[in-house]
């Protein structure tokens, strides 16, 4: 039996459907929701994602602001340009694209979004927020993991949820999400990382499998049950000379055998990777109307 497919860029769409409505409505109170992005260096990966974000934000009417800096600017520099965006009334959010060079701390730069406009939903006191179950930005990431799930039939209320990885931007805010006592969550949720022993008969027993680890492939049939529902969050260049641009993307999960045995599977690319720019849209919007 072949799994049902959790098609991230179908439910994007009806998304894109939904916020479309919601813009409208802003504009025609005089609010038009803005975002910037702030791209520093030209590591390919990050120059397609934020283009991505852009080509969004055209087919919804966002106004978009992509600032593209070079990779030695100064972490003044930088901050100068952030503070310019903070007082720019065009603008209701603000994404930093990361990873920055090494010489300017994301700390210090995500630190200087403010809240109102902090869309990624990185800066401490937002993370504070959604710790304590305050209204706030979600990262885009894991509520998109959230939303798939809800709207896919695969509602995460009193399963296990299990999730390899506890990045900052990926498993432990979704760990976070999910165990929340409201609906759409109350999950039992169990994270496992590299300090984790016997991690296969830990992923075993999930009835939804998150795999957030940034390794090609490595979740294979073996470690998963037959009821599963597995999310696939990784994003992985590997080698494929035979291709024209010489790689190609896959998941940490490996689609081909998993996808014959579990209940239900999302794939790489076209599953959590459209609903990240989704949300992303979602939380300007948010942010724009705030300003009313
Ligand atoms: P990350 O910061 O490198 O974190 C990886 C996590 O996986 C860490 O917690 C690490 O454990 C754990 N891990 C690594 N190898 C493991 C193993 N063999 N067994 C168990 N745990 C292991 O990565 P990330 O930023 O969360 O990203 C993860 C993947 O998702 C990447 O492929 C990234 O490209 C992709 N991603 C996709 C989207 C999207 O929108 N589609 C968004 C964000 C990320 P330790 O903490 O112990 O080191």
């Amino acid at each position: 039996m072949s799994a049902q497919i959790i098609n991230g860029k179908e439910i994007a769409a009806q998304i894109k459907i939904e916020l479309k409505q919601e813009i409208e409505k802003l504009k025609g109170s005089g609010i038009t929701p803005g975002l910037a992005t702030v791209l520093v260096g030209d590591d390919p990966a990050s120059a397609a994602y934020v283009r991505m974000k852009g080509k969004m934000c055209e087919k919804l009417g966002i106004h978009n602001e992509s600032i593209k800096l070079s990779s030695d600017i100064s972490e003044e520099k930088l901050l100068s340009i952030i503070n310019d965006l903070a007082n720019d009334l065009k603008i209701n959010g603000i994404l930093v694209q990361l990873p920055l060079p090494e010489h300017i701390s994301e700390q210090n730069i995500i630190k200087s979004i403010p809240l109102h406009k902090d869309v990624d939903g990185f800066h401490p006191h937002t993370w504070g927020k959604m710790m304590t179950g305050e209204d706030t930005f979600l990262p885009c990431t894991p509520a998109g993991i959230q939303e798939m799930l809800i709207r896919s039939g695969n509602n995460p209320e009193k399963k296990h949820v299990v999730i390899a990885g506890r990045s900052k931007i990926v498993g432990l805010p979704l760990a976070n999400i999910l165990i929340k006592k409201e609906p759409g969550a109350n999950a039992t949720v169990t994270v496992c990382h590299t300090g984790t022993q016997n991690m296969s008969q830990i992923t075993k027993q999930a009835d939804i499998l998150i795999a957030a680890i940034g390794r090609p492939e490595v979740i294979t049939a073996d470690v998963v049950n037959e009821n599963a529902v597995v999310i696939d969050v990784g994003v992985n260049r590997v080698e494929a000379p035979e291709t024209e641009r010489g790689y190609r993307l896959v998941g940490d999960v490996h689609f081909e055998t998993v996808s014959q045995k579990v209940k239900a599977i999302s794939p790489v690319p076209g599953g959590v990777g459209p609903m990240t720019i989704i949300m992303l849209m979602k939380n300007t919007v948010k942010a724009a109307k705030l300003t009313t």
